[in-house]
C-alpha cells in the first residue's frame, strides 16, 4: 500500500512519483473510500482500503467486464479525457480485482473475481 499525495489546494490524488512539489502525503493511498483511487498523473492504483460500497463497486465492474467479454489485455476502450486516459479498461479492473481478493467476499463474489482473474491473465 503506497502513500497518496494531495496538493495543498487540490483534491486530486497523486502517487509518490507524480506528486507535485509541496504536495502532502497521506497514508494508505489516501484512506478508505467508496471507489479505488488512482494517481491523477500516471493512473497507477493507489491501493487505498475499500469500504463495503467500494468492494461492491469493484465486484460490479468485474461482473460487467465478464458479461461484456471485456477481459483480455488488448481489449477495452481507453478512457479518453478522464483520469484513466491511456489505461485499458481490463487492466484497471484487473488491478481492482486483485485488490478485493484480500477482503472477505461472499462465495459468489469470490468466484466471480477468481474467474475474472483467470480469464484476464496475460
Ligand atoms: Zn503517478
Amino acid at each position: 500500500m503506497c502513500d497518496a499525495y494531495i496538493e495543498p489546494e487540490g483534491c486530486e490524488f497523486f502517487c509518490e512519483d507524480c506528486a507535485p512539489e509541496g504536495a502532502e502525503g497521506y497514508p494508505d493511498g489516501g484512506g478508505e473510500a467508496d471507489t479505488p483511487q488512482h494517481c491523477s498523473g500516471c493512473h497507477c492504483p493507489l491501493d487505498n482500503p475499500l469500504t463495503e460500497e467500494g468492494i461492491a463497486y469493484v465486484v460490479e465492474a468485474v461482473e460487467e467486464s465478464l458479461a461484456a467479454g471485456n477481459y483480455t489485455m488488448m481489449c477495452g476502450t481507453p478512457y479518453k479525457g478522464t483520469w484513466f486516459e491511456d489505461s485499458r479498461h481490463c487492466e484497471i479492473v484487473r488491478g481492482w480485482a486483485e485488490q478485493v481478493q484480500n477482503y472477505n467476499l461472499s462465495d459468489a463474489d469470490a468466484d466471480t473475481v477468481e474467474k475474472f482473474l483467470e480469464v484476464s491473465e496475460k
